[in-house]
Formats: C-alpha cells, sequence, structure tokens
C-alpha cells in the first residue's frame, strides 16, 4: 500500500533524502521544486518501507490505509503528479541524491564560529547545516524570548501538525556547538559590527516582519488591521497582545487570498470549543467566544484560477469549513474551468466548482470567496465599516459592509542596519546567500541571508532547508578560502558581552523552563497555554537560572 503526502507537507526535502528509491519529487535539485506547492509520492514506484515517515519533521506522510476521511483527496493529489503508466514502475527510478555537507576546512585562528539572527526555520535549518561539521560553533540570537519565529508566532494554532517541526529544531538546538541567545535584539541591544566583531560571520534569518501596506483612502483608520498582524495576535506574539480585533459585526472582509487570508478566516469561523484544545492565545479565544461573525468574504481583485492560496490549503480548508460562492463567481470559476489547462489549477478549479451557493440562508460562520474586486476605498468615517471595490476591469464599483477590514497582501521585508537594502524586493541583496554591496558587486565580508530576508516572502517552512544550505555552502566555501577574518574577540568573551548588553538574556535553561511552564499551563487539555508578555517569560527563565536556594533559607521563607 503506496504512503500519500497529505496537507501540512513542508517542503523541507527530508523525505526525498530517506526514500530508498527516488519516489518523491519534485527533488530539490529538480526544476519546479522552488514554486511546488507541496511534495508527492509516486503510488506506483513507493515500496512501502516507510523511511519517510519517520523522516518528515511535520508527520505529513502516512500509508494510504491510514488516512483520515478529510485527507483521502491526497491519494489523488499524490498520483495525478505523475504521468499514467499502467502499473509499471517509471523509468527514472534511481537512488535518491544526496546532498552532500559542506565541508569546513578547519583554520589555525580557531573553528569557524558563525552568529545567526533570528532563529526561525531558515536560522535553524542553517544552523543544521553548519553543525554537520565538527568543531563548528553557531551562537544564534533572537529578539523574542522565545524561538522558532514563524513556526510559533505564524502556523496557524489549528495546524498543530505544522508545529511539529519544532521537535526537529529541539533536535538541533542540542547539537553540540549550539548556543540560544533569546531576548536580545541585534541592532538595538548589540550591533552587526560587534557580532562580527566576535565572530567569523553574521548570517541573517529574520524573515520579512513588515507588512505590504495597500495604497487606498482609509487604511489604518479604526476597524482595519493586517491579516498578518491578526495572525500574530491570535498565536500570542507579545507585541500583538493588545491589537484591537473588533468581532462585533457580522461580517469580516480580507483583502487578497493567499494561504494566510485562508487562515484568519478559518479561525475567525471556527467553533471556539475545538480552538480551545489549541495553543491559541487566551485573549484571542475571549475575543473570538463573543465573535458575532457570521461571514468571512475573501475578496480576490483577479479570477478563480488566479487564486493565490495552494490546492492543498484549499483542500484543508473545504473540508473543516463552510465555504460558499457568490453565483456570478460560480460562473467564473466554469468558465476559468474549461479554459484551464494546468492540472493544479484544475484540481483547484474542481474543489471551487462544488461549493456551495452565497445565497442560501447562513447557518453557521462561513467563508464566502469572492472575485474581481480590487479595492478602492475603505467605508466609514470614524472607523470602517466596509470596503468599496472596483469590479475588475467593467468600470463598476461595489460595497461591502463589515465591522473589520483586513489587508492580506504578503509580507515585507525590512531594513537591517548596517547592511544595504533594496527596497523594491524589500530583500537583501545577495548572491546565493552571500550580501552583495550594490554599488561595487562585491560580497560584503562575513555578511550572509537566508529565508525571506534573502529570496522574498514565499515558499513553506520546509523551503528554508534548501535555501540555508546553498548560504551555508557558499560561507563554508569563503571560510575555507581565507575571505573571512578571525574573530577579534576570544570565544569565552561573548557570553559576558550580551549579558553586559542585556542582562535579562535568556539561554537554552530558560527556554526549557518557559517551554515546561506553558506545556504545564495547558494542563493536558491543550499543548500549551502561551504566555503573551515578555516580563512574564523573564521571571520564568530568570526562576530556572536562580541557584538553588539552601534548605534552611527555604524553610525560613516558608515560615
Ligand atoms: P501571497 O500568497 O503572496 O498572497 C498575497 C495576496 O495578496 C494575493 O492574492 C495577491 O493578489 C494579493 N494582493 C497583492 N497586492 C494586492 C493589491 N494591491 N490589492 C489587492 N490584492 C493584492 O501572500 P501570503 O498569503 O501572505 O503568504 C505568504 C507566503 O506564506 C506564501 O508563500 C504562502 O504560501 C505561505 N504560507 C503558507 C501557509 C501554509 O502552507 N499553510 C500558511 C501561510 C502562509 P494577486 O495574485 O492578484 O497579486
Amino acid at each position: 500500500m503506496p504512503h500519500v503526502i497529505t496537507q501540512s507537507c513542508c517542503s523541507d526535502g527530508s523525505c526525498v533524502y530517506a526514500c530508498p528509491v527516488n519516489c518523491i519529487h519534485p527533488t530539490p535539485d529538480e526544476p519546479g521544486f522552488a514554486t511546488a506547492e507541496m511534495l508527492y509520492i509516486d503510488p506506483v514506484a513507493c515500496v512501502d518501507c516507510g523511511a519517510c515517515v519517520s523522516a518528515c519533521p511535520v508527520g505529513a506522510i502516512a500509508p494510504e490505509t491510514g488516512l483520515a476521511p478529510d485527507q483521502l483527496p491526497f491519494v489523488e493529489l499524490n498520483a495525478a503528479f505523475y504521468p499514467k503508466r499502467d502499473g509499471k514502475l517509471p523509468p527514472t527510478s534511481k537512488l535518491a541524491p544526496v546532498l552532500e555537507a559542506p565541508e569546513v576546512r578547519r583554520r589555525p585562528g580557531g573553528p569557524l564560529t558563525v552568529a545567526i539572527v533570528g532563529s526561525g526555520p531558515a536560522a535553524m535549518y542553517a544552523a543544521d547545516e553548519l553543525l554537520t561539521q565538527q568543531g563548528v560553533r553557531v551562537n544564534v540570537f533572537e529578539k523574542l524570548p522565545t524561538p522558532y519565529g514563524l513556526v510559533r508566532a505564524g502556523v496557524a494554532p489549528d495546524h498543530q501538525h505544522t508545529k511539529r517541526v519544532t521537535k526537529l529544531f529541539e533536535s538541533i538546538s542540542g547539537l553540540p556547538g549550539f548556543t540560544l541567545y533569546l531576548n536580545v535584539e541585534v541592532g538595538a541591544d548589540l550591533t552587526h559590527d560587534e557580532l562580527l566583531a566576535h565572530h567569523h560571520a553574521v548570517l541573517y534569518a529574520v524573515g520579512a516582519p513588515d507588512d505590504r501596506r495597500l495604497d487606498i483612502d482609509g487604511i489604518g483608520r479604526p476597524g482595519t488591521a493586517t491579516a498578518t498582524e491578526v495572525v500574530a495576535w491570535y498565536n500570542g506574539h507579545p507585541e500583538f497582545a493588545h491589537l484591537p480585533v473588533d468581532l462585533s459585526g457580522d461580517r469580516v472582509v480580507i483583502i487578497g487570498n493567499g494561504n494566510v487570508a485562508l487562515d484568519v478566516a478559518r479561525i475567525l469561523t471556527a467553533e471556539p470549543d475545538v480552538l480551545a484544545r489549541t495553543d491559541i492565545a487566551d485573549h484571542a479565544l475571549a475575543v473570538l467566544r463573543d465573535s458575532r461573525v457570521r461571514e468571512v468574504v475573501i475578496a480576490a481583485r483577479r479570477g478563480p484560477a488566479a487564486s493565490s492560496f495552494t490546492l492543498p490549503e484549499l483542500i484543508g480548508l473545504t473540508s473543516t469549513c463552510e465555504v460558499v460562492l457568490d453565483p456570478a463567481d460560480h460562473e467564473r470559476v466554469l468558465t476559468d474551468l474549461a479554459a484551464a489547462t494546468d492540472p493544479l489549477t484544475r484540481s483547484k478549479l474542481e474543489i471551487m466548482s462544488k461549493l456551495g451557493d452565497a445565497t442560501a440562508p447562513v447557518t453557521r460562520p462561513r467563508i464566502r470567496l469572492a472575485y474581481r474586486l480590487t479595492p478602492r476605498r475603505v467605508l466609514g468615517e470614524e472607523r470602517a465599516t466596509g470596503v468599496q471595490f472596483d469590479v475588475t476591469g467593467t468600470g463598476e464599483t461595489c460595497e461591502l459592509t463589515a465591522g473589520l477590514v483586513l489587508t492580506s497582501i504578503g509580507y515585507r521585508g525590512k531594513p537591517i542596519r548596517g547592511l544595504p537594502f533594496d527596497e523594491a524586493a524589500a530583500v537583501v541583496p545577495n548572491a546565493g546567500g552571500r550580501v552583495v554591496d550594490p554599488e561595487t558587486g562585491e560580497p560584503v565580508r562575513g555578511s550572509y541571508v537566508a529565508g525571506w530576508i534573502k529570496r522574498g516572502p514565499t515558499g513553506f517552512i520546509g523551503t528554508n532547508k534548501s535555501c540555508a544550505a546553498e548560504t551555508v555552502h557558499h560561507l563554508a566555501a569563503d571560510y575555507n578560502a581565507g575571505l573571512l577574518a578571525d574573530p577579534s574577540h576570544k570565544a569565552s568573551a561573548l557570553d559576558r558581552f550580551v549579558r553586559g548588553r542585556q542582562p535579562a538574556v535568556i539561554d537554552a535553561c530558560g527556554w526549557r523552563a518557559i517551554d515546561a511552564a506553558e506545556v504545564a499551563r495547558g494542563a493536558g487539555l491543550r499543548p500549551r497555554d502561551k504566555f503573551t508578555t515578555v516580563a512574564e517569560m523573564e521571571n520564568v527563565a530568570a526562576a530556572a537560572a536562580a541557584p538553588p536556594m539552601s534548605k534552611r533559607l527555604l524553610e525560613a521563607l516558608r515560615r
């Protein structure tokens, strides 16, 4: 019975390298990998060994017989990636390609020492790649008191499968040579030059923390926000705990229809009792329990065939939520379906063609996919009351009332102090991860990037594995070629230096205490109950770091 890859595929390609018969594609070295929505198992070539199941960091692979009913569409989806061969083995079957680890040749000035800024997937995959070499040291600096970036603060709380990748990251953090400095902001507590004085290289994996802003009248008015702010709010990011999310109206409009829009729409229409079993932030759950929202409209400026959400996410959405279309959009879906040739687009449109009718009475909070709506302005004076759209390409306008208007038009990278920045692409200019000065075209010594700040905000968690590997290969080559200056301070000086700048630095022990306390607060009813203030987390970490009290002092305190 062949194995099947399902919705939470993170595309990190670990399964590809584990597979002994090369039946998982596209592989990271094949064309199409960078843009693939997921990876697919060839049901004809699969030998059912289960090696991919153990390798997958997010538990996305199961034998066909072990699938839940809502995962069954993935059987066909995996098979459809491969040409029909009447059961014959594909002629291309061979052993899986091996990704060579970068070879670091030791130099007299001490082992290669790298600072990684950020602790999300790109940072952790880069650390993993560097630590394949004995003796290499990696110091990871993270602004928040908690690690793993968007896995904690971005992945939706109802996608706990995807969050399983943190197990992989925990094992990377446990590798010899790995040190964690949480609650330390590079650019505020420490500068780029100071980091470089303590390391051979600094690798930025800081993601794209800002949103792309929609430049229409009324954006920024009360009752408007960005979808990514709402994501940070429901995931308990300390900087967004007090975001005013007003769900007292009966409709929310989300502008843009990428996967982030789908995540937000799903959470805003989910049954609160179901969310209560996830790690959603308590403040968000309380607001969702009082929500009066009956409909979330996801408004796209183009037609159904150009939808930005991926097929796996659409399958997941339609199997768990009520999703509807207006009759006019239903017609658009059928027209696009008749013209579509690309199999992925056809599959999306086929699913959409079977969606319910938006003119039916609303029985439970639902999601409406709406098309050809180009936002013109936010309605309302004091606060948003809706959106006026141009009906794309017609010269007509239409209005949708809404109590909350969210834009979901993508993330945006922000400049890093001390490094060049490409304002148009919102990335740090680079060649394969080596930061490059756009004026001279020369590499900026000791400076590297990986993840969204390198390539822009696209792809999935695992896309960062090959992205980070490319950067690390270049970094190792530069070190081997003697292009990286030795640090001017001893390795042992770093800890004192960081603590001097940020006394509330949290180390791996502090993070383990925060993690354990959150899990304990979940009381077995939910994966964890997150802390949402920096002060709470600092206190838990400090208590874990404090030397144990003497018995006599403890007894004196008890009395
Ligand atoms: P996205 O996929 O780039 O979607 C952006 C959306 O904004 C598109 O629908 C785009 O429409 C629209 N848009 C852009 N400018 C606009 C404008 N001026 N007016 C109206 N609409 C506009 O971005 P995202 O949803 O933020 O996702 C970012 C990345 O994270 C993606 O790679 C996504 O797959 C990934 N992600 C994955 C998951 C998951 O796998 N579960 C979850 C979340 C995010 P046009 O197409 O017309 O430009």
